[in-house]
Protein backbone atom coordinates (compact mmCIF):
# COMPACT_ATOMS: atom_id res chain seq x y z
CA UNK A 1 0.00 0.00 0.00
CA UNK A 2 1.33 3.29 -0.97
CA UNK A 3 1.45 6.06 1.78
CA UNK A 4 1.75 9.74 1.84
CA UNK A 5 4.89 9.68 3.67
CA UNK A 6 7.29 7.54 4.91
CA UNK A 7 7.39 8.88 8.63
CA UNK A 8 4.61 11.57 9.97
CA UNK A 9 6.35 13.45 13.21
CA UNK A 10 4.16 14.82 15.47
CA UNK A 11 5.36 17.47 17.41
CA UNK A 12 8.60 19.84 15.88
CA UNK A 13 10.99 20.32 19.14
CA UNK A 14 14.55 18.53 19.37
CA UNK A 15 12.82 14.98 19.29
CA UNK A 16 10.81 15.51 15.55
CA UNK A 17 13.03 17.87 14.33
CA UNK A 18 16.33 15.68 14.53
CA UNK A 19 13.91 12.52 13.09
CA UNK A 20 13.14 14.29 10.37
CA UNK A 21 16.71 15.65 9.59
CA UNK A 22 18.21 11.41 9.81
CA UNK A 23 15.10 10.12 7.44
CA UNK A 24 15.53 13.10 5.19
CA UNK A 25 19.39 12.16 5.20
CA UNK A 26 17.76 8.24 4.41
CA UNK A 27 16.05 9.75 1.23
CA UNK A 28 12.26 9.52 2.88
CA UNK A 29 9.56 11.60 2.53
CA UNK A 30 9.06 13.58 5.74
CA UNK A 31 5.96 15.67 7.14
CA UNK A 32 6.46 17.27 10.83
CA UNK A 33 2.73 18.01 12.09
CA UNK A 34 3.40 21.18 14.33
CA UNK A 35 0.37 22.61 16.36
CA UNK A 36 1.94 25.98 17.36
CA UNK A 37 0.78 28.24 14.72
CA UNK A 38 3.81 30.71 14.63
CA UNK A 39 7.20 28.82 15.47
CA UNK A 40 8.56 25.57 14.81
CA UNK A 41 11.43 24.61 17.61
CA UNK A 42 9.01 22.98 20.31
CA UNK A 43 10.40 24.34 24.09
CA UNK A 44 13.82 24.08 23.18
CA UNK A 45 13.37 27.33 20.34
CA UNK A 46 10.46 28.56 22.23
CA UNK A 47 9.97 28.42 25.72
CA UNK A 48 12.97 26.51 27.30
CA UNK A 49 16.38 25.81 26.51
CA UNK A 50 17.81 28.47 24.12
CA UNK A 51 15.52 31.10 25.79
CA UNK A 52 16.66 30.72 29.39
CA UNK A 53 20.44 30.26 28.03
CA UNK A 54 20.60 33.44 26.56
CA UNK A 55 18.92 35.30 28.65
CA UNK A 56 21.61 33.64 31.44
CA UNK A 57 24.40 34.55 28.85
CA UNK A 58 22.85 38.08 29.05
CA UNK A 59 23.19 37.59 32.96
CA UNK A 60 26.22 36.34 33.02
CA UNK A 61 27.82 39.19 31.19
CA UNK A 62 26.09 42.17 33.26
CA UNK A 63 27.88 40.27 36.52
CA UNK A 64 31.53 39.79 35.12
CA UNK A 65 31.15 43.43 33.94
CA UNK A 66 29.77 44.76 37.24
CA UNK A 67 31.87 42.07 39.85
CA UNK A 68 34.73 43.84 37.50
CA UNK A 69 34.21 47.18 36.99
CA UNK A 70 31.93 47.84 40.07
CA UNK A 71 29.52 51.09 40.17
CA UNK A 72 30.94 54.47 40.74
CA UNK A 73 27.36 55.37 42.37
CA UNK A 74 27.56 52.00 44.10
CA UNK A 75 23.96 51.16 42.07
CA UNK A 76 22.92 47.36 41.80
CA UNK A 77 22.94 45.82 38.29
CA UNK A 78 19.24 46.02 38.36
CA UNK A 79 19.73 49.37 38.75
CA UNK A 80 22.10 50.03 35.58
CA UNK A 81 20.53 47.50 33.42
CA UNK A 82 16.49 47.05 32.48
CA UNK A 83 14.89 44.02 31.15
CA UNK A 84 15.42 45.06 27.58
CA UNK A 85 18.91 45.23 27.37
CA UNK A 86 18.49 41.32 28.40
CA UNK A 87 15.48 41.12 25.95
CA UNK A 88 17.11 42.66 22.73
CA UNK A 89 19.88 40.28 23.42
CA UNK A 90 17.86 37.12 23.09
CA UNK A 91 16.04 38.37 20.15
CA UNK A 92 18.42 38.15 17.99
CA UNK A 93 19.42 34.22 19.18
CA UNK A 94 15.97 33.52 19.02
CA UNK A 95 15.29 34.73 15.67
CA UNK A 96 18.62 33.30 14.21
CA UNK A 97 17.95 29.87 15.78
CA UNK A 98 14.03 30.28 13.96
CA UNK A 99 15.40 31.13 10.80
CA UNK A 100 18.44 27.60 10.89
CA UNK A 101 15.59 25.54 11.85
CA UNK A 102 12.77 26.62 8.98
CA UNK A 103 15.95 26.60 6.58
CA UNK A 104 17.11 23.23 7.54
CA UNK A 105 13.68 22.21 7.11
CA UNK A 106 13.37 23.83 3.45
CA UNK A 107 16.82 22.56 2.86
CA UNK A 108 16.16 18.77 3.81
CA UNK A 109 12.48 18.97 1.54
CA UNK A 110 10.69 18.38 4.29
CA UNK A 111 7.13 18.90 4.25
CA UNK A 112 5.44 21.22 7.28
CA UNK A 113 1.54 21.14 8.45
CA UNK A 114 0.16 23.48 10.93
CA UNK A 115 -1.95 21.78 13.18
CA UNK A 116 -3.18 19.87 16.23
CA UNK A 117 -2.27 16.17 15.22
CA UNK A 118 -3.98 13.15 16.42
CA UNK A 119 -3.13 9.37 15.33
CA UNK A 120 -6.73 7.54 13.99
CA UNK A 121 -4.79 4.36 12.97
CA UNK A 122 -1.41 2.74 12.84
CA UNK A 123 -1.46 4.61 9.45
CA UNK A 124 -3.02 7.89 9.83
CA UNK A 125 -2.79 11.18 11.49
CA UNK A 126 -5.64 13.47 11.27
CA UNK A 127 -4.41 17.42 11.32
CA UNK A 128 -6.96 19.70 12.38
CA UNK A 129 -5.77 23.30 11.87
CA UNK A 130 -6.81 27.14 13.31
CA UNK A 131 -9.93 27.39 11.37
CA UNK A 132 -11.20 24.05 12.47
CA UNK A 133 -10.22 22.02 8.99
CA UNK A 134 -9.12 18.64 9.32
CA UNK A 135 -7.26 17.01 6.64
CA UNK A 136 -5.59 13.02 7.14
CA UNK A 137 -2.27 11.87 6.24
CA UNK A 138 -1.16 8.66 5.54
CA UNK A 139 2.27 7.35 6.78
CA UNK A 140 3.98 4.19 6.87
CA UNK A 141 5.79 4.49 10.56
CA UNK A 142 5.24 7.59 13.05
CA UNK A 143 6.77 9.61 15.47
CA UNK A 144 5.39 11.00 18.57
CA UNK A 145 7.46 13.64 19.72
CA UNK A 146 4.64 15.95 21.57
CA UNK A 147 7.15 16.87 24.27
CA UNK A 148 5.26 18.00 27.91
CA UNK A 149 4.07 20.95 29.81
CA UNK A 150 4.20 22.30 33.26
CA UNK A 151 1.90 20.98 35.69
CA UNK A 152 -0.36 23.13 37.27
CA UNK A 153 0.76 24.66 41.26
CA UNK A 154 -1.37 23.42 44.24
CA UNK A 155 -2.61 26.14 46.05
CA UNK A 156 -2.41 29.21 43.90
CA UNK A 157 -2.91 29.94 40.18
CA UNK A 158 -0.27 30.90 37.40
CA UNK A 159 -1.88 34.92 36.03
CA UNK A 160 1.37 35.43 34.22
CA UNK A 161 1.66 38.99 35.25
CA UNK A 162 2.59 38.63 38.79
CA UNK A 163 2.20 34.81 38.92
CA UNK A 164 4.60 33.17 36.05
CA UNK A 165 5.91 29.78 35.05
CA UNK A 166 8.77 29.28 32.83
CA UNK A 167 7.18 30.77 29.44
CA UNK A 168 6.06 34.01 31.03
CA UNK A 169 8.95 34.78 32.81
CA UNK A 170 10.97 34.85 29.45
CA UNK A 171 8.35 38.02 28.73
CA UNK A 172 9.00 39.78 32.15
CA UNK A 173 9.04 43.49 31.54
CA UNK A 174 11.78 44.57 33.91
CA UNK A 175 14.36 42.81 36.73
CA UNK A 176 12.32 42.09 39.66
CA UNK A 177 14.04 43.55 43.00
CA UNK A 178 12.01 40.52 44.93
CA UNK A 179 11.65 36.86 43.41
CA UNK A 180 10.40 33.62 44.86
CA UNK A 181 11.17 31.00 43.09
CA UNK A 182 8.73 27.73 44.10
CA UNK A 183 10.76 24.61 42.69
CA UNK A 184 13.64 22.94 43.73
CA UNK A 185 15.21 21.06 40.55
CA UNK A 186 17.40 22.53 37.49
CA UNK A 187 15.65 25.38 36.15
CA UNK A 188 14.34 26.60 39.61
CA UNK A 189 18.22 26.76 40.58
CA UNK A 190 19.66 28.11 36.98
CA UNK A 191 16.66 31.07 37.34
CA UNK A 192 17.47 31.54 40.82
CA UNK A 193 21.35 32.38 40.52
CA UNK A 194 20.80 34.38 36.71
CA UNK A 195 18.08 36.62 38.99
CA UNK A 196 20.42 37.29 42.19
CA UNK A 197 23.58 38.10 39.60
CA UNK A 198 21.51 40.80 38.53
CA UNK A 199 20.97 41.60 42.13
CA UNK A 200 17.89 40.21 42.85
CA UNK A 201 16.81 39.48 46.05
CA UNK A 202 15.79 35.93 45.50
CA UNK A 203 13.84 33.33 48.04
CA UNK A 204 13.12 29.29 46.77
CA UNK A 205 10.68 27.54 48.55
CA UNK A 206 11.25 23.67 47.80
CA UNK A 207 8.69 21.85 48.06
CA UNK A 208 11.04 18.77 48.00
CA UNK A 209 13.32 17.84 50.90
CA UNK A 210 16.34 18.58 48.89
CA UNK A 211 17.77 20.82 46.13
CA UNK A 212 19.96 18.38 43.29
CA UNK A 213 19.66 15.49 45.63
CA UNK A 214 21.63 13.47 42.63
CA UNK A 215 24.46 15.95 42.52
CA UNK A 216 28.09 14.77 44.39
CA UNK A 217 27.74 15.75 47.83
CA UNK A 218 31.03 18.19 47.36
CA UNK A 219 29.41 20.30 44.42
CA UNK A 220 26.30 20.38 46.39
CA UNK A 221 28.55 21.77 49.20
CA UNK A 222 30.13 24.11 46.78
CA UNK A 223 26.34 24.95 45.04
CA UNK A 224 25.08 25.71 48.35
CA UNK A 225 27.96 28.03 49.56
CA UNK A 226 27.81 29.93 46.40
CA UNK A 227 23.97 30.08 46.44
CA UNK A 228 24.37 31.48 50.45
CA UNK A 229 27.05 34.07 49.49
CA UNK A 230 24.52 35.26 46.60
CA UNK A 231 21.98 35.68 49.45
CA UNK A 232 19.37 33.12 47.82
CA UNK A 233 17.42 32.02 50.63
CA UNK A 234 16.13 28.32 50.61
CA UNK A 235 13.60 26.52 52.11
CA UNK A 236 12.67 22.69 52.13
CA UNK A 237 9.68 21.03 52.12
CA UNK A 238 7.74 23.85 51.36
CA UNK A 239 4.27 24.23 51.14
CA UNK A 240 2.50 27.50 49.77
CA UNK A 241 -0.68 28.37 51.22
CA UNK A 242 -1.61 31.63 49.68
CA UNK A 243 -0.66 33.78 47.19
CA UNK A 244 -2.17 37.34 47.53
CA UNK A 245 -1.86 41.20 46.46
CA UNK A 246 -1.05 43.51 49.15
CA UNK A 247 -1.84 46.40 47.55
CA UNK A 248 -0.39 48.54 50.36
CA UNK A 249 3.13 47.45 49.73
CA UNK A 250 2.54 47.34 45.91
CA UNK A 251 4.15 43.68 46.93
CA UNK A 252 3.36 39.94 46.52
CA UNK A 253 2.25 38.12 49.87
CA UNK A 254 3.56 34.48 49.58
CA UNK A 255 2.64 32.43 53.16
CA UNK A 256 4.04 29.07 53.70
CA UNK A 257 5.23 26.50 56.41
CA UNK A 258 8.43 24.92 55.51
CA UNK A 259 11.05 22.52 57.24
CA UNK A 260 8.09 20.35 58.76
CA UNK A 261 6.85 23.51 60.99
CA UNK A 262 3.34 24.10 61.54
CA UNK A 263 4.17 28.05 61.70
CA UNK A 264 2.97 30.12 58.75
CA UNK A 265 6.07 32.63 57.41
CA UNK A 266 5.19 35.73 55.26
CA UNK A 267 7.55 36.67 51.69
CA UNK A 268 6.82 39.36 49.98
CA UNK A 269 8.29 39.44 46.62
CA UNK A 270 7.33 41.20 43.21
CA UNK A 271 6.89 38.12 41.29
CA UNK A 272 6.35 34.75 41.75
CA UNK A 273 8.16 31.91 39.75
CA UNK A 274 6.37 28.60 39.77
CA UNK A 275 9.03 25.60 38.26
CA UNK A 276 7.10 22.94 39.41
CA UNK A 277 7.04 18.82 37.40
CA UNK A 278 6.30 18.65 33.83
CA UNK A 279 3.30 16.25 32.21
CA UNK A 280 3.70 14.92 29.07
CA UNK A 281 1.53 15.61 26.23
CA UNK A 282 -0.26 12.41 25.61
CA UNK A 283 -3.90 13.76 26.42
CA UNK A 284 -5.64 13.72 23.42
CA UNK A 285 -3.59 12.60 20.53
CA UNK A 286 -5.42 9.07 19.93
CA UNK A 287 -3.13 6.88 21.76
CA UNK A 288 -6.20 4.89 22.30
CA UNK A 289 -6.92 4.27 18.89
CA UNK A 290 -3.84 2.52 18.24
CA UNK A 291 -3.62 0.60 22.06
CA UNK A 292 -0.81 2.67 23.37
CA UNK A 293 -0.88 2.83 27.18
CA UNK A 294 0.51 5.69 29.16
CA UNK A 295 2.54 5.18 32.83
CA UNK A 296 0.80 6.84 35.64
CA UNK A 297 2.74 9.67 35.04
CA UNK A 298 1.56 9.97 31.08
CA UNK A 299 4.38 9.23 29.81
CA UNK A 300 4.82 7.03 26.64
CA UNK A 301 6.84 3.25 27.22
CA UNK A 302 9.14 2.57 24.22
CA UNK A 303 12.05 -0.23 24.06
CA UNK A 304 15.88 1.05 23.10
CA UNK A 305 14.63 1.05 19.72
CA UNK A 306 12.24 4.01 20.61
CA UNK A 307 9.42 1.81 19.64
CA UNK A 308 6.15 1.78 21.53
CA UNK A 309 3.55 -1.25 21.77
CA UNK A 310 1.70 -0.59 18.10
CA UNK A 311 4.06 -1.74 15.25
CA UNK A 312 5.24 0.68 13.24
CA UNK A 313 4.49 3.93 16.31
CA UNK A 314 7.59 5.17 17.66
CA UNK A 315 8.16 7.89 20.61
CA UNK A 316 11.01 9.92 21.72
CA UNK A 317 11.97 13.17 23.62
CA UNK A 318 10.18 14.68 27.10
CA UNK A 319 7.20 12.53 25.95
CA UNK A 320 9.11 9.04 27.29
CA UNK A 321 10.31 10.91 30.64
CA UNK A 322 13.89 10.76 31.78
CA UNK A 323 16.38 12.67 31.16
CA UNK A 324 13.62 14.73 29.27
CA UNK A 325 16.45 16.76 28.14
CA UNK A 326 17.06 18.61 24.26
CA UNK A 327 20.46 17.22 24.31
CA UNK A 328 19.18 13.51 24.77
CA UNK A 329 15.76 14.42 22.46
CA UNK A 330 18.42 15.16 19.41
CA UNK A 331 20.11 11.79 19.41
CA UNK A 332 16.59 9.55 20.58
CA UNK A 333 15.04 11.22 17.51
CA UNK A 334 17.70 10.18 15.35
CA UNK A 335 17.81 6.83 16.79
CA UNK A 336 13.77 6.24 16.25
CA UNK A 337 14.49 7.17 12.90
CA UNK A 338 17.85 4.99 12.34
CA UNK A 339 15.28 1.99 13.63
CA UNK A 340 12.66 3.25 11.03
CA UNK A 341 14.94 2.68 8.33
CA UNK A 342 17.06 0.10 9.17
CA UNK A 343 20.23 1.57 10.60
CA UNK A 344 20.97 -0.03 13.80
CA UNK A 345 22.87 2.42 16.32
CA UNK A 346 25.40 1.29 18.39
CA UNK A 347 24.26 2.26 21.83
CA UNK A 348 26.89 1.16 24.29
CA UNK A 349 28.75 3.75 26.56
CA UNK A 350 26.05 6.43 25.70
CA UNK A 351 26.50 7.82 29.05
CA UNK A 352 24.51 11.03 29.41
CA UNK A 353 25.81 14.29 31.13
CA UNK A 354 24.01 16.90 32.38
CA UNK A 355 24.27 20.29 32.37
CA UNK A 356 23.16 22.72 34.95
CA UNK A 357 23.17 26.33 33.46
CA UNK A 358 23.37 27.93 36.96
CA UNK A 359 26.15 31.01 37.26
CA UNK A 360 28.39 28.90 37.55
CA UNK A 361 27.61 26.44 36.22
CA UNK A 362 27.28 22.40 37.28
CA UNK A 363 28.09 18.98 34.91
CA UNK A 364 28.95 15.72 35.70
CA UNK A 365 28.76 11.97 34.07
CA UNK A 366 28.96 8.89 35.10
CA UNK A 367 29.43 7.59 39.09
CA UNK A 368 29.56 10.16 42.17
CA UNK A 369 32.07 8.83 45.01
CA UNK A 370 28.89 7.53 46.81
CA UNK A 371 27.75 6.19 44.47
CA UNK A 372 31.02 4.17 43.69
CA UNK A 373 31.53 3.45 47.67
CA UNK A 374 27.34 2.26 47.44
CA UNK A 375 28.81 -0.47 44.82
CA UNK A 376 31.67 -1.23 46.75
CA UNK A 377 34.11 -0.34 44.38
CA UNK A 378 37.50 0.63 45.27
CA UNK A 379 37.53 3.91 43.86
CA UNK A 380 39.87 7.29 44.44
CA UNK A 381 39.34 10.47 43.75
CA UNK A 382 41.28 13.67 42.38
CA UNK A 383 40.48 17.42 42.55
CA UNK A 384 41.16 20.20 40.93
CA UNK A 385 40.31 23.86 42.26
CA UNK A 386 39.82 26.55 39.64
CA UNK A 387 42.07 28.72 41.63
CA UNK A 388 44.52 26.40 40.77
CA UNK A 389 43.97 26.70 37.07
CA UNK A 390 45.29 29.89 34.63
CA UNK A 391 42.31 30.34 32.75
CA UNK A 392 40.08 30.70 35.68
CA UNK A 393 42.77 33.28 36.73
CA UNK A 394 42.42 35.03 33.84
CA UNK A 395 38.80 35.31 33.69
CA UNK A 396 38.73 36.28 37.32
CA UNK A 397 36.09 33.12 37.69
CA UNK A 398 37.88 30.81 40.29
CA UNK A 399 34.99 29.93 42.09
CA UNK A 400 34.50 25.99 41.03
CA UNK A 401 36.03 22.04 41.86
CA UNK A 402 36.54 19.94 39.47
CA UNK A 403 36.31 16.10 40.20
CA UNK A 404 37.63 12.84 38.97
CA UNK A 405 36.22 9.73 40.15
CA UNK A 406 38.51 6.49 39.07
CA UNK A 407 39.26 2.70 40.11
CA UNK A 408 42.17 2.95 42.30
CA UNK A 409 43.84 -0.27 40.91
CA UNK A 410 43.40 0.56 37.20
CA UNK A 411 42.51 4.13 37.27
CA UNK A 412 40.07 3.84 34.95
CA UNK A 413 37.69 6.97 34.91
CA UNK A 414 34.10 6.48 36.00
CA UNK A 415 32.85 9.51 36.59
CA UNK A 416 33.45 13.60 36.33
CA UNK A 417 31.91 16.35 38.54
CA UNK A 418 32.62 19.84 37.60
CA UNK A 419 30.81 22.79 39.53
CA UNK A 420 32.82 26.31 37.62
CA UNK A 421 33.20 28.09 34.49
CA UNK A 422 32.42 26.34 31.81
CA UNK A 423 31.59 22.95 33.38
CA UNK A 424 28.75 21.90 30.90
CA UNK A 425 31.39 22.13 27.97
CA UNK A 426 34.41 20.92 29.91
CA UNK A 427 32.80 17.73 30.97
CA UNK A 428 32.78 16.48 26.93
CA UNK A 429 36.47 15.44 27.41
CA UNK A 430 36.14 13.23 30.92
CA UNK A 431 32.79 11.22 28.68
CA UNK A 432 35.63 10.80 25.74
CA UNK A 433 37.74 9.11 27.92
CA UNK A 434 34.96 7.22 29.66
CA UNK A 435 33.21 6.07 26.54
CA UNK A 436 36.27 4.51 25.69
CA UNK A 437 37.41 2.93 29.23
CA UNK A 438 40.22 5.49 29.35
CA UNK A 439 41.98 5.84 32.48
CA UNK A 440 43.14 9.39 34.20
CA UNK A 441 46.58 8.68 32.95
CA UNK A 442 45.42 10.36 29.62
CA UNK A 443 45.37 13.61 31.36
CA UNK A 444 48.81 13.40 32.49
CA UNK A 445 50.14 12.04 29.74
CA UNK A 446 48.34 13.98 26.57
CA UNK A 447 49.42 17.55 26.35
CA UNK A 448 46.62 19.78 26.99
CA UNK A 449 46.60 23.47 25.07
CA UNK A 450 47.25 25.75 28.01
CA UNK A 451 46.00 28.23 29.25
CA UNK A 452 42.64 26.30 29.32
CA UNK A 453 40.07 25.05 31.94
CA UNK A 454 41.19 21.62 30.89
CA UNK A 455 44.03 22.06 32.94
CA UNK A 456 42.02 21.24 35.93
CA UNK A 457 41.66 17.46 34.42
CA UNK A 458 45.72 17.49 34.63
CA UNK A 459 45.51 19.08 38.18
CA UNK A 460 42.21 16.24 39.21
CA UNK A 461 45.00 13.57 37.33
CA UNK A 462 47.90 14.27 39.23
CA UNK A 463 46.03 14.80 42.24
CA UNK A 464 44.12 11.46 42.32
CA UNK A 465 47.61 9.77 41.29
CA UNK A 466 49.27 11.02 44.40
CA UNK A 467 46.32 10.25 46.75
CA UNK A 468 46.75 6.56 45.23
CA UNK A 469 50.72 6.07 45.95
CA UNK A 470 50.53 8.27 48.81
CA UNK A 471 51.94 11.64 48.23
CA UNK A 472 55.83 12.10 48.20
CA UNK A 473 56.46 8.66 45.81
CA UNK A 474 58.19 10.22 42.65
CA UNK A 475 56.06 10.15 39.88
CA UNK A 476 58.05 8.58 37.41
CA UNK A 477 57.89 5.46 39.83
CA UNK A 478 54.00 5.83 39.94
CA UNK A 479 53.65 6.35 36.24
CA UNK A 480 55.97 3.31 35.22
CA UNK A 481 53.70 1.18 38.15
CA UNK A 482 50.55 2.21 36.91
C1 LIG B 1 13.11 26.60 31.06
C2 LIG B 1 13.68 25.37 30.43
C3 LIG B 1 15.04 25.27 30.26
C4 LIG B 1 15.59 24.13 29.68
N1 LIG B 1 16.93 24.07 29.51
C5 LIG B 1 17.49 22.98 28.94
C6 LIG B 1 18.89 22.90 28.73
O1 LIG B 1 19.62 23.83 29.07
N2 LIG B 1 19.40 21.81 28.15
C7 LIG B 1 18.62 20.77 27.75
O2 LIG B 1 19.14 19.79 27.21
N3 LIG B 1 17.28 20.80 27.93
C8 LIG B 1 16.70 21.88 28.52
N4 LIG B 1 15.34 21.93 28.70
C9 LIG B 1 14.51 20.79 28.30
C10 LIG B 1 14.18 20.81 26.79
O3 LIG B 1 13.61 22.04 26.42
C11 LIG B 1 13.23 19.68 26.48
O4 LIG B 1 13.74 18.49 27.01
C12 LIG B 1 13.06 19.51 24.98
O5 LIG B 1 12.55 20.68 24.38
C13 LIG B 1 12.09 18.34 24.69
O6 LIG B 1 12.04 18.16 23.33
P1 LIG B 1 10.81 17.42 22.62
O7 LIG B 1 11.14 17.33 21.18
O8 LIG B 1 10.50 16.18 23.33
O9 LIG B 1 9.55 18.36 22.87
P2 LIG B 1 9.29 19.91 22.80
O10 LIG B 1 10.51 20.70 22.59
O11 LIG B 1 8.43 20.22 23.96
O12 LIG B 1 8.42 20.06 21.47
C14 LIG B 1 7.16 19.44 21.33
C15 LIG B 1 6.41 20.09 20.19
O13 LIG B 1 5.24 19.31 19.92
C16 LIG B 1 4.17 20.18 19.63
N5 LIG B 1 2.93 19.44 19.88
C17 LIG B 1 2.46 18.95 21.04
N6 LIG B 1 1.32 18.25 20.85
C18 LIG B 1 1.08 18.31 19.51
C19 LIG B 1 0.06 17.78 18.68
N7 LIG B 1 -0.92 16.99 19.16
N8 LIG B 1 0.10 18.05 17.36
C20 LIG B 1 1.10 18.81 16.83
N9 LIG B 1 2.09 19.33 17.57
C21 LIG B 1 2.09 19.07 18.89
C22 LIG B 1 4.40 21.36 20.58
O14 LIG B 1 3.70 22.53 20.10
C23 LIG B 1 5.91 21.49 20.53
O15 LIG B 1 6.29 22.38 19.50
C24 LIG B 1 14.75 23.06 29.27
C25 LIG B 1 13.37 23.15 29.45
C26 LIG B 1 12.84 24.30 30.02
C27 LIG B 1 11.35 24.38 30.18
Amino acid sequence: MAFDYDVVIIGSGPAGFSCAMQSSKFDKKVLIVEADEDNLGGAWLNKGTVPSKALREAAKLIQRFHAQFGDEKGRKPYERFRMEDLMDYKKPVLENKNKKVKDDIIKNEVDTARGYGRIIDKNSIEVIDQLNNKTVYTAENILISTGSSPKPPKGFDIDHQRVLDYSSILDVTHIPRRLVIVGGGIIATEYATIFASLGTRVTILNEGDEILPFLDEEIKTALFNSLKKRNIRIFKNSKILEVARNDLRTCEEVSFTADGEDRTQVVETEHVLYIGGKTANTKNIGLENVGIETDKNGYIEVDNEYKTSAPGIYAAGDVIGYPALASASFLQGRMASCSMFGSVQDQSSNEIPYGIYSLPEISGIGLTEKDAIDKDLDVTVGRAYYHNTTQADLNHQTEGILKLVFQTESLKLLGVHIYGDHATDLIHLGQSIMANNGTIKYFIERVLNYPTYSEAYKIAAFNGLNRVHKSGVKYKKILDES
